[in-house]
């Protein structure tokens, strides 16, 4: 089916649920690391996610696990994944449903705040597959549930984002109850020199695959600055969601967890299908807003940088950074929830003249000079400073809107501009 593909290399019953999953061609982080995985070597994988690495380790692992059978025991899975957020341990779930639909194989995905009755339930039924976080993981091995000892194959996600949260010592410990003879594949968006300390300690013998940041993915999101000042950021947005009808879903990224609650009262307010995503949400309302998003209920989602990894929905037109990350590499997270898989998309960043060194900063970091959008109602020349030179310029606005909404858009402008006009003293910054 997919011969002369690294695909073609899988058990029939696994292409047979890529091809249906719509997939035609490997992507190149499973182009490359692929082939490595099937052979059993351990991997050191730096790509960011949107890339398909999922499928890059999935696939192999659960091509093993069909190929090599063993006595099913209840409680020891054959293959752990560790992922650093529920959202992310959840998608990578629904990855191995889809994969494994012809091949059968159990699994369990297990993360913290919610019951853990179904996901020991799961694993009462044989997973050989735990797709886990690390504080349910290490709850539940305390309590005798879950065996490591005859994993297989690991694999610790977005090991970058595993430090930041603070997880090493919990990592540390579900290492050591691995057995010595495993495969461990170890994924992060960058190799510092801490994660690259951390991958020595549970890889042997690794290959080294990269898909740096400017791959494809990115390079086809459609990058833009907008300065303006701090006080107008939410007229800024509530215009360019009233401009852009054409916007059908919009991730909206703030820094901070209060500042995710005030846009989503701010967009309420300017009657915007939206809902917001954040730590301080329990999951069951992070699954509703992401279910919204997903099926078109929500247009516009508001997140804190925790949900920007792992969020896969297909068709997301536009990402807007209210403020640019603290972390460079955030960025790159952020944006990369549009143009999932060759598909095109638009990623705004809201920038204030404070902010200006930590543009560079992700100007360095992507290796790209972002350019400014200009005209648009509420610019700032004065975080512009000596900007202008030698950068491409965007004129027209029309660029950022769909031909067919052009006419309809600028009338809407119009119209919005005095909307605002009247309603200005609420959308002020608390
Ligand atoms: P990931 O980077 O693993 O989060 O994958 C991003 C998205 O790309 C997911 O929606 C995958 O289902 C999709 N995807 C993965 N591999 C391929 C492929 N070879 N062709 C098309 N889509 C893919």
């Amino acid at each position: 089916m997919f011969e002369g593909t690294v695909f073609g290399k899988l058990d029939q019953k696994l292409q047979h649920a890529v091809a249906d999953a719509g997939y035609k061609t490997p992507t190149p982080i499973q182009e490359k690391a692929m082939p490595h995985v099937l052979d059993g070597r351990d991997l050191i994988g730096c790509a960011q996610t949107g890339t398909g690495k999922t499928a890059a380790f999935m696939l192999p692992i659960l091509d093993h696990l069909v190929k090599v059978r063993r006595p099913r025991r209840i409680g020891h899975p054959r293959a752990l994944v560790l992922s650093p957020t529920r959202e992310l341990a959840a998608q990578t779930a629904e990855n191995v449903r889809a994969y494994s639909k012809y091949a059968g194989l159990p699994f369990a995905c297990v993360f913290g705040g919610v019951s853990q009755f179904g996901q020991v339930k799961d694993i009462k039924k044989g997973a050989e597959t735990v797709i886990a976080c690390p504080g349910r993981l290490i709850d539940l091995m305390t309590q005798g549930i879950i065996f490591l000892d005859q994993v297989e194959c690991f694999v610790l996600d977005e090991a970058d984002r595993m430090l930041d949260m603070g997880f090493l010592p919990d990592i540390k410990r579900i290492i050591s109850k691995l057995p010595r003879k495993r495969q461990s594949l170890f994924f992060s968006a960058t190799l510092s020199p801490q994660i690259m300390k951390l991958a020595g300690e549970l890889v042997h013998d690794p290959v080294q695959v990269s898909i740096s940041p400017e791959t494809p993915t990115v390079e086809k999101i459609n990058q833009k600055v907008m300065f303006v000042e701090k006080s107008q950021k939410d007229m800024l947005l509530v215009y360019l969601l009233k401009a852009h009808p054409e916007w059908t879903r919009v991730i909206v990224f703030t820094k901070m967890r209060h500042g995710a609650d005030r846009i989503l009262k701010k967009l309420l307010r300017a009657e915007e299908k939206c809902a917001a995503i954040h730590s301080d949400k329990t999951q069951n309302q992070r699954t509703r807003a992401l279910d919204g998003f997903r099926k078109g209920t929500v247009r516009v989602l508001v997140a804190t940088d925790i949900a920007s990894r792992g969020i896969d929905v297909p068709d997301v037109s536009c990402v807007i950074n209210m403020e640019l990350p603290l972390e460079t590499e955030s960025y790159v997270h952020r944006i990369g929830r549009t143009a999932r898989a060759g598909e095109s998309g638009a990623a705004i960043s809201f920038v204030t003249a404070d902010e200006r060194g930590q543009l560079k900063a992700v100007e360095r970091f992507i290796k790209k000079t972002i350019p400014v959008d200009r005209d648009q109602p509420f610019h700032a020349s004065s975080p512009d400073g000596g900007r202008a030179n030698g950068r491409e310029n965007v004129r027209s606005q029309e660029q950022w809107i769909h031909p067919a909404n052009r006419n309809r858009t600028n009338r809407k402008r119009q119209k919005h501009k005095s909307f605002l006009g009247r309603r200005q003293p609420d959308f002020g910054q608390k």
